[in-house]
């Protein structure tokens, strides 16, 4: 028993240029990320299983060895357990591409030091290459970042190799201005799960954000993705509080009457990172208080509801705080990290694995 990390273990994340355990570190917060580094200077070719592996080595014998790499200092999914000596991947994250048909005011590819460029590679034939060697297991986890994954040229194909056939799950940020069939199949085998972020109850409200005059275009989507129970369960519609943009209950509403009208249930509510960035993730608490009353609301009229970048947040709430446990809950699904009282939770909920 010892104390390591799923990633560093098991995961991998391709960035545009970069092949890392995982899409960030939480050393160099405020400064840069320095994520675990697999290989410098990747540009999608394919790495022999057993070099992969060595490299993977590196960071995981330190752990291994009782000590922490200085990119995983102070990482909260580092858990202490029994490690398998068998080496495989379970947790892949494709963030490669950074294009996009909208150009939301919060988008990190705006205003982070990554840039939005048609400049990346095709990654296919690496994931067959990893899978067709048998060391990607069956049930592994694929989360899409990057930029618009319906306008990336691969989309399909990777849906194809991993959701339609049943091998993974896929998590989908889409903003669903295009509609992709092979995405609603995906969804509809219940091996795919995407997030909305709509941040709107109006085509006013929304082009503001997005910048795109796309409104009509996502209802005929969701309308589309919400064609049938399965469908409609994977989506997460998101509405990311934007400080003097959205931030009124009123809009709000209007949101929550998109989501009825297409029977959607499962909401996020998620504030600009941007914002809390700036206020070294210390939110004014008019915000909090905002956040809560809608998510009372929302709870109300009977949706599910989670927060997302609050996690970070420290208040006096306790009503907040109370919420950001079960945020907490959610987190650690995702991230397989548990204390005790959240392994109580965790049996009972809806996305425990199989
Ligand atoms: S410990 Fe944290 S920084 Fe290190 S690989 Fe895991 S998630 Fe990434
Ligand atoms: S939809 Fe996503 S990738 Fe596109 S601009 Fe908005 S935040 Fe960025």
């Amino acid at each position: 028993m010892y104390k390591s990390c799923n990633l560093i273990q098991h995961g991998l994340c391709f960035f545009n240029d970069t092949l890392t355990s995982c899409c960030f570190s939480p050393v160099d917060k405020v400064d840069g990320q320095v994520p675990p580094m697999i290989k410098f200077n990747y540009w999608g070719e394919i790495i022999p299983v057993k070099e992969l592996f060595m490299r993977m080595d590196k960071y995981a014998d330190i752990f291994k060895a009782g000590g922490c790499p200085r990119e995983c200092q102070n990482c909260y999914k580092i858990e202490e357990k029994d490690w398998p000596e068998e080496r495989y991947i379970d947790q892949i994250t494709i963030t490669h591409f950074s294009m996009c048909n909208a150009d939301c005011i919060y988008c990190s590819n705006n205003y982070e030091k990554w840039e939005r460029t048609p400049k990346t590679y095709d990654i296919l034939p690496v994931l067959n290459y990893f899978k067709e060697q048998g060391i990607i297991r069956k049930g592994c986890e694929i989360h899409i970042g990057g930029g618009e994954f319906t306008i990336y040229h691969e989309c399909n194909e990777i849906l194809e190799l991993f959701a339609i056939n049943n091998y993974a799950r896929v998590f989908v940020p889409t903003n669903a201005i295009k509609y992709s069939h092979c995405l609603f199949r995906a969804m509809d085998k219940a091996t795919t799960y995407i997030i909305i972020s709509l941040d709107s109850g109006t085509r006013k409200t929304y082009k503001k954000i997005k910048r795109v005059d796309a409104f009509n275009q996502v209802m005929e989507s969701l309308e589309k993705y919400a064609a049938t129970q399965k469908s409609r369960d994977a989506i997460r519609l998101k509405y990311i509080l934007v400080p003097t943009y959205n931030d009124n209950i009123a809009e709000f509403k209007k949101f929550l009457g998109i989501a009825k009208k297409f029977g959607i249930t499962n909401l996020i509510i998620d504030i600009d990172e941007r914002y809390l960035h700036l206020k070294r993730y210390n939110a004014d608490g008019y915000y909090i208080n905002l956040a809560k009353k809608m998510n009372d609301i929302a709870i109300e009229q009977n949706f599910i509801t989670e927060f997302y970048c609050f996690y970070n947040q420290s208040t006096n709430n306790k009503q907040f705080k109370e919420d950001n446990f079960i945020i907490r809950f959610f987190k650690a699904i995702k991230y397989r990290y548990f204390d005790k009282k959240l392994r109580e939770l965790y049996r009972n909920h809806r996305y425990a694995p199989k």
